[in-house]
């Protein structure tokens, strides 16, 4: 028997299968105990999290008036930490050449139909202009795991091609870096190269679903991938995003493998991830999803999202465009914190006119533009914002989390929010687009207390209307 120790370094003891069933089991007992559940739903109102089994009840609790409940405390958290700001990024594909055989994505060795592709410098600085033309100033970085074709200083050179790019009002300010499981030394790269937050799914926690799903290549190691975020932390990166593609095993199971690995991380490093993304298993090239059986429904994802709101509410939640305008719709109310937008899931596909398909990672399922997405958050009343002034002002890992902690954060977030938008509307916005967010603004600057910071940030608004840019606190 394996003993669960969150402390440890080793994968399946701070991610233990015996803990995981025992959660679940204790979960399944306990998800019509009202007494049980109503003791938990009060401690996840003093906003300082839950525990894996706790949360577990909740996500298992099958009681109408319950998950009510639960699904209020779940948007008043995220109003409280995240007021209505929805931070926008843009995945970036550098390659798909691969050398893993993950069934679940297109990019697998096996598959010989799909065309690979790796952009040059030149092309790297092409895809960074139409995505600063679009607006973005925040990116995603995402490649296959390629040794050879991929290695750790092409990532480097593509990083620095990015943060270089300069092009009319245009900056990418923050680049995330999504790349395979690596050493702790390639991390120590990373972070010198300026990234922001380093991002790696699990996939899965189930480690003989996991060796299944990857029966080839590096990415088969288990240990290896699951205890990266250690190396990465090791290696100086102090923002790490966490997440499960769900649909390839049991949602319970993952669930609690998440949270577990949140618990193990603020247990060993002092400071939990940053982020966490629930991505689902997608259509894709010669990828059917249907072939893992695991599904799970829109309301069930869902809840999923509202319980990890409640358990981590100091932890940013990430949905992507694999969701559909709906979905996404239903889960930002519940807890989500960013959202990509106008992405595009091929290499070079952003300097292509329409859509390009041929080297496709998964069919995306919210087509618009960033100008529709942006539109479309504002009139739901949100501020879609581009900020990137904590990673760049050192506020990351626990500085991050105790300004968090403390709430101080707002008063840096909301005026940074307003001031990136507004950028946004005075250099890429349609004119529609514009009207809508000229009012927001006005009226989220109407509803700031003090006017002490009313009149800074009415100033500051003016001196970007007259071309100053990347202002921030
Ligand atoms: N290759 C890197 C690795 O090994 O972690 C990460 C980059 S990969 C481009 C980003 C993520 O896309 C993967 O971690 C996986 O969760 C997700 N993905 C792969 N195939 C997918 C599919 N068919 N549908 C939805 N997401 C998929």
């Amino acid at each position: 028997m394996i003993k669960y120790d969150p402390k440890s370094l080793k994968a399946e003891e701070f991610i233990n299968d015996e803990e995981i069933r025992a959660t679940l089991a204790y979960a399944d007992e306990n998800k019509n105990n009202l007494e049980l559940i109503d003791q938990i739903i009060e401690k996840a109102k003093l906003r300082k999290g839950l525990s894996h089994r706790e949360a577990s009840v909740l996500l298992a609790c099958e009681n109408e008036e319950k998950n009510n409940e639960i699904y209020d405390l779940a948007e008043q958290i995220k109003k409280d930490f995240y007021g209505t700001r929805i931070v926008m990024f843009a995945p970036l594909y550098l390659s798909n050449y691969c050398v893993n055989g993950c069934l679940y994505c297109p990019y697998h060795a096996v598959n010989k139909t799909i065309p690979r592709k790796k952009l040059t410098q030149e092309e790297v600085r092409a895809e960074v202009i139409a995505l600063q033309d679009m607006g973005h100033k925040r990116l995603a970085i995402e490649a296959g795991e390629d040794p050879v074709n991929n290695p750790i200083e092409y990532i480097l050179e593509c990083i620095n091609t990015i943060y270089s790019v300069k092009h009319k009002n245009g900056a990418i300010r923050r680049v995330n870096v999504n790349i395979a499981a690596t050493t702790v030394e390639n991390y120590r790269k990373l972070k010198e190269a300026g990234i922001g937050t380093y991002i790696l799914f699990q996939e899965t926690y189930h480690k003989e679903g996991y060796e299944t799903l990857h029966p080839t290549g590096p990415k088969h190691n288990y240990a290896y991938h699951t205890e990266a975020m250690d190396r990465a932390m090791e290696g100086g990166i102090d923002d790490v995003g966490i997440g499960v593609l769900f649909g390839l095993d049991k949602y319970r199971y993952e669930f609690a493998g998440l949270l577990m690995h949140a618990e193990h991380l603020e247990a060993v490093h002092g400071v939990g991830p940053h982020t966490i993304s629930v991505p689902r298993v997608k259509k894709a090239d010669d990828i059917d999803p249907t072939a893992f059986d695991n599904s799970l429904s829109d309301d069930m994802f869902c809840k999923i999202a509202a319980c990890i709101r409640i358990a981590v509410p100091y932890t940013g939640m990430i949905i992507s465009t694999r969701e559909t305008p709906e979905v996404r719709e239903k889960i930002i109310r519940l807890g989500v914190s960013q959202i990509s937008g106008g992405s595009r899931t091929s290499v070079g596909g952003y300097t292509e006119e329409e859509r390009p398909h041929d080297t496709e990672q998964f069919d995306v399922s919210d087509n618009r533009t960033l100008d529709e997405v942006v539109r479309w958050l504002m009139t739901a009343g949100y501020i879609p914002s581009f900020c990137t002034a904590c990673y760049r002002e050192g506020r990351t890992g626990d500085r991050f989390m105790s300004l968090c902690k403390s709430g101080q954060i707002q008063n840096c977030c909301h005026p940074n929010a307003l001031m990136t938008l507004k950028e946004f509307l005075v250099d890429y916005a349609s004119e529609e687009t514009k009207k809508v967010g000229d009012a927001l603004i006005e009226k989220e600057i109407n509803n700031i207390g003090k006017d002490s910071i009313k009149e800074v940030v009415r100033t500051e608004l003016k001196k970007i209307e007259n071309g100053k840019r990347d202002i921030y606190f």
